[in-house]
């Protein structure tokens, strides 16, 4: 058999993880990114830098590859959907274009019967008068939101005069959920009624960033059988191929809601590699490239800490315990409120 060449489009954290895995597979990568510095240039086999709407570069990678996947959902849906035409993407380009904007989303999600928190779309200042039954609240941008960036608290309509923002950029108000935890699932569907489903991880947040997360999560049997449910659910009617992650909140009164859905492999599963035989970036590759199956098993517990802004020089000069794994992203610059790597330290 001819060696199978996969395209990652991104080249962050998430696709040096993804070409890893694929290297230990016997798949060769091409990256393609507009990061010149982008890290995952160090574990892929080929790198192309272009912007995503560089025709020429496009047509380049397309050429090198015979399969693509992507890291992150904020990749133009056209550009996607141009690559569709002429090789497979997975998951594939529609899943994509519900997923990243914010009310596309959580109306899917909702036609689907499962519970997020009550929200509506803002498209001018005035829009924002009648909201008051969804403060206090979050308003945040539709699309192109990550790592809380694009996110405004609103306690009350007073704080509306104080906002600086462009309202036709389209945005989302959410009522704020009283939260008693965050959890995630992660899911990689292989094909009709095929998964391989990872136990409910528990994640802590600061400023709205992800900072821990740990397995088990401290949660019900409730929760975790309708966590694990809702997330089948929405692979399933999405007809999703690949590693999908649904992120929770369990408000005060044990109630779940899906915050928001992930169409790629995620922060919170980074402990999958080194607490199960099979990680969430191997499975995604197993399922886009049509490898086999393999049934998860878990290996040990485990907490994962994410390593961010210049606290990565302390990690880098650490010496690290037997059950600690260490991952460094290799980015160019420091930057405060940046992802630069991640540490897993295996529990029992
Ligand atoms: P991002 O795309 O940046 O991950 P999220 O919508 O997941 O955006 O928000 C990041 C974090 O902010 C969440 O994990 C949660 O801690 C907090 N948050 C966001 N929306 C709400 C909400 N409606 N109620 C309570 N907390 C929220
Ligand atoms: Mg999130």
């Amino acid at each position: 058999m001819s060696q199978l060449t996969l395209g990652i489009i991104g080249g962050g954290q998430l696709g040096s993880m993804l070409a890893i895995a694929a290297n230990n597979l016997k798949i060769s990568t091409v990256v393609f990114c507009d990061d010149i510095n982008a890290p995952a240039q160090n574990f892929s086999n080929k790198f192309i830098y272009g912007q995503y709407d560089d025709k020429s570069k496009i047509d380049d990678f397309i050429n090198k590859v015979d399969v693509i996947t992507y890291e992150f959902e904020n990749i133009p849906y056209k550009t996607l959907n141009e690559i569709n035409r002429i090789k497979p993407v997975l998951p594939k380009p529609s899943v994509n274009r519900i997923i990243q904007h914010r009310i596309a989303e959580k109306d899917f999600i909702n036609i689907l019967n499962i519970r997020t928190t009550r929200y509506a779309s803002i498209e001018k200042k005035s829009d924002l008068n009648s909201m008051g039954d969804l403060l206090p609240g979050l308003l945040k941008t539709v699309t192109l939101g990550y790592d809380g960036k694009g996110q405004y608290p609103i306690k009350s309509l007073e704080d509306i005069n104080s906002l600086n923002i462009e309202y036709s950029d389209g945005y989302i108000l959410e009522k704020l959920v009283k939260l008693k935890k965050e959890i995630s699932i992660i899911i990689t569907r292989f094909n009709n009624q095929k998964y391989e489903i990872y136990e409910p991880i528990e994640n802590i947040h600061e400023d709205q960033i992800l900072k821990h997360s740990k397995i088990p999560a401290e949660i019900s049997d409730k929760i975790l059988n309708q966590s694990k449910l809702w997330a089948t659910q929405i692979a399933e009617e999405l007809k999703y191929v690949g590693t999908l992650c649904v992120e929770f909140f369990i408000d005060r009164n044990d109630n779940l809601y899906v915050n928001e859905i992930a169409p790629r492999v995620h922060n919170s599963g980074h402990l999958t590699i080194n607490a199960y035989n099979v990680s969430q970036f191997e499975n995604h590759i197993r399922a886009v490239c049509q490898l086999e199956q393999i049934p998860l098993k878990k290996n040990s517990n485990a907490k994962m800490i994410n390593i961010i802004g210049d606290q990565i020089t302390i990690y880098r000069n650490k010496e690290l315990a037997q059950n600690e794994f260490f991952f460094d992203y290799l980015k160019k610059e420091i930057k405060n409120k940046r992802k630069m790597g991640h540490l897993t330290i295996l529990t029992d």
